[in-house]
Formats: structure tokens, C-alpha cells, sequence
């Protein structure tokens, strides 16, 4: 299959592969046995999301969430979130799954309506972090790895809602 926008892959699968192992040992340590509700960001999260869950010794719900931006240069205010699924977090141990933390205002956003329903715990676990464009102070409580400041295709990661189904991190060409 052409490629042709697909550059320098900069996590090969086998890198993501150790990585996201790790990151699920972390995380079943963290968590102590207790069961887990997973709040998959859609859609970037899935492919990481899915690999994740299953390196996890936990018992796992999961619930999905879609975050939508109005427009170009959105503002935090102009995000809307919906639950998809489970929306039953009150008292649970909730861990929200995301691929890529940028500025942060998704994530931001994200946690604030989480917070409403009352989650005993409400952790993160985003797989990639460019810490160079973060706008509002947040991290995640579990990263994979930081990257550099590029647009990112693969595992998960769109172009045009293309290159998500890529088993590694590459950075995207200029057209
Ligand atoms: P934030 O609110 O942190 O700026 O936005 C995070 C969201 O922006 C991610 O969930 C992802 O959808 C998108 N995003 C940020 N950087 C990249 C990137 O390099 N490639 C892709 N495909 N999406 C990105
Ligand atoms: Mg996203």
C-alpha cells in the first residue's frame, strides 16, 4: 500500500509494544486488584486502549467518550464531550485512556466533566506527551513516551481520519 505521506516513523510497533507493557504493569500496581472503568478518548485512543487493556490483570469496564472541537482554533469552552456507553462512574476507579497530550485542553475539559459524576479515583494514561506545546498545566498519571513537537500519524493517530490502523508512530510529511 502507498504511503506517501507517512515519514520518519519515530516509535517502531515493537517500541510501543515494550512500552505499553510497562506502562500496564504501572498501572495494575497503581490499581491494586481493584476493578478499573477505562474512559477510552474517541478516536485516537482505541488502538492504544485496546493493547493496554489487555496486559491488565484488573477487572475492566469501559466506557467511551468522544470529544468534539468546533471549527479551527478552538477554545477550551467550545469542546463538547459525550458519553458513549457506561456512564455509571460514581465511586469507581476511573482511568481515563488518551493518545496524545498536546496543549492539554482536551484533557482538561475531559476531567472536569468526569469529576461531576463523582469517580473515587480519576486517573490518565495517555501513550504519547509533547510537553513543548502544553498551554494549561496538567500531566498524566501514566506516559508513554514524550515526542517532539510534529504531527504524529499511526496507532491510533489521524490524518484526515486516515493512517490510524499504522503499527507505529510516524511523522506526518508535508504535502
Ligand atoms: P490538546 O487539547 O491536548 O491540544 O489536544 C489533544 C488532541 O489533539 C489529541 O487527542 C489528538 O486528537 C490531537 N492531536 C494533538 N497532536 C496530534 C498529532 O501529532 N497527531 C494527531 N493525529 N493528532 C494530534
Ligand atoms: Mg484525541
Amino acid at each position: 500500500m502507498e504511503e506517501p505521506r507517512v515519514g520518519k516513523v519515530l516509535l517502531s510497533a515493537e517500541a510501543i509494544g515494550t512500552r505499553v507493557r510497562e506502562m500496564a504493569a504501572d498501572i495494575a500496581r497503581a490499581y491494586e486488584g481493584r476493578e478499573i472503568v477505562a474512559v477510552g478518548v474517541l478516536t485516537g485512543a482505541f488502538v492504544f486502549l485496546a493493547d493496554l487493556v489487555r496486559h491488565l490483570p484488573n477487572q475492566v469496564r469501559f466506557t467511551f467518550l468522544k470529544a468534539s472541537s468546533y471549527g479551527e482554533g478552538t477554545r477550551p469552552g467550545e469542546l463538547s464531550v459525550t458519553l458513549v456507553g457506561e456512564t455509571a462512574l460514581a465511586g469507581k476507579d476511573v482511568l481515563v485512556v488518551e493518545d496524545i497530550l498536546d496543549t492539554g485542553r482536551t484533557l482538561v475539559r475531559i476531567l472536569d466533566i468526569l469529576r461531576q459524576s463523582h469517580p473515587r479515583t480519576l486517573r490518565t494514561a495517555v501513550l504519547l506527551d509533547k510537553k513543548a506545546r502544553r498551554e494549561v498545566d496538567i500531566s498524566a498519571d501514566f506516559t508513554g513516551f514524550s515526542v517532539p513537537d510534529e504531527f504524529l500519524v499511526g496507532y491510533g493517530l489521524d490524518h484526515a481520519q486516515t493512517y490510524r490502523n499504522l503499527p507505529f508512530v510516524a511523522v506526518l510529511n508535508e504535502a
